[in-house]
């Protein structure tokens, strides 16, 4: 099973597709985690992405596109993957069916996920992760037994530099601009569904398996 979450930051995606990750057995590939990896660790792909994602701009189509090739080639998609936060533009949905193509594969489904912009503000202003392992929290919603410290492997919280909300703005206009066409791009393919991302993480879930 070949998965593509679409939907704009903080509506739930990297959540959600944990869950998938849990029900079909397959990896969920986020190439927002796979670049702040890569930020974290100081690779040279980390130093040029870190300038466009503080600024909450898109990373290039051609490092997102060399990276994921790469991703590609790993054994653990053989049997299928959930791809969180990439494709991003058109050019990067084009750039994916060319290495499907290669690949001899094809997406299965396209599940966009929405919920309207106030609510996005709300959930990214208080969401919070961890330096350590990654695992993403929220002050509101889903807080930590004990404040800014993972429950998961007792690292630091902190909050993204592009959940700051000056940048939180700015990526919710790329998304409108860039990513939204993604929608009819594969709505004419016949793959999309399209999930109500708002109340409770269980309700949405629910939603996302049965529309699967
Ligand atoms: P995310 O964790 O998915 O919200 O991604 C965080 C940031 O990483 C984004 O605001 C972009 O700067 C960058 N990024 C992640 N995925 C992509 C992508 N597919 N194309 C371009 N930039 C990306």
């Amino acid at each position: 099973m070949n998965i593509i979450l679409i939907g704009p930051p903080g509506v739930g995606k990297g959540t959600q597709a944990k869950f998938l990750v849990e029900a079909y057995n397959i990896p969920q590939i986020s190439t927002g985690d796979m670049l702040r990896a890569n930020v974290r660790e100081a690779t040279p792909l980390g130093t040029e992405a870190k300038k466009f994602m503080n600024a909450g701009q898109l990373v290039p189509d051609s490092v997102i596109l060399g990276m994921m090739k790469s991703r590609f080639s790993e054994p653990d998609c053989d049997a299928g993957y959930i791809l969180d936060g990439f494709p991003r533009t058109i050019p990067q949905a084009e750039g994916l069916e060319d290495l499907l193509n290669d690949m001899g594969q094809q997406i299965d489904s396209v599940l966009v996920l929405d919920v309207n912009h106030e609510e996005i503000i709300k959930r990214l202003s208080s969401r919070r992760s961890c330096k350590e392992c990654d695992t993403v929290y929220n002050l509101l919603f889903d807080p930590t037994t004990s404040e800014g410290i993972c429950d998961k492997c007792e690292g630091m919280l902190y909050q993204r530099d592009d959940d700051k909300p000056e940048t939180i703005r700015q990526r919710l206009d790329v998304y409108t601009n860039q990513t939204s066409p993604l929608i009819s791009f594969y709505t004419q393919k016949g793959l999309v569904k399209k999930i109500n991302g708002a109340g409770k993480i269980d309700a949405v879930k629910k939603r996302m398996l049965s529309a699967l």
